[in-house]
């Protein structure tokens, strides 16, 4: 039987995701006006239910985001959070952002808990990239694989079912022994 990786931590509330969602929205303004011929990605996990950060799920973010950063050339500068809403990364990229943007979907879809993950790109020129202009299958459902924005949107699993399943995946994937 495998514990929960969701027995620790701060839980969040709703004004905290919104305040840190607008200091998300404010540097990644400043990055792309500041790196004008860059691009901009801005890296976190997805994480349902109130406790979004503790030595469990900084860990998981800093395993996966360490194989992520392998597939990205050319990247120039690099920001880290790591507060009670989460961790997140911002990339500064000398590369296109529609190749970066390619890379990302398919760290999303196929990487080992690229699942998990949720990678935006952008720039000064193209704006934000959405996954619509790429002709990419839509992100899965962790737990039952039907297209994840379906299940989102009629709450067909309980935040208990979510966090249950990412506290599997990161005993069979990162540790065991928690
Ligand atoms: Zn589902």
């Amino acid at each position: 039987m495998i514990d929960s990786i969701f027995t620790v931590g701060e839980p969040q509330f709703i004004e905290d995701v919104i305040n840190n969602k607008d200091k998300r929205v404010a540097l990644q303004q400043q990055l792309m006006s500041q790196y004008l011929e860059y691009t901009v990605v801005a890296v976190k996990l997805n994480i349902p239910g109130p406790i979004k950060n503790n030595q469990y799920l900084e860990k998981l973010f800093a395993l996966v985001y360490k194989d992520f950063k392998q597939t990205i050339p050319k990247i120039i500068d690099e920001i880290n959070w790591n507060i009670n809403t989460g961790n997140e990364a911002f990339l500064i990229v000398d590369e296109n952002a529609r190749t970066i943007k390619q890379l990302a979907i398919e760290f999303e879809n196929y990487a080992t808990l690229g699942r998990l993950f949720d990678i935006d790109v952008m720039s000064h020129q193209s704006g934000h990239l959405s996954r619509s202009n790429f002709d990419m299958e839509p992100r899965k459902c962790l737990i039952c694989g039907r297209p994840a924005k379906e299940c989102a949107r009629s709450r067909r699993h309980s935040v208990a079912e979510l966090q249950a399943k990412i506290s599997c995946l990161y005993a069979e994937n990162i540790d065991g022994d928690i």
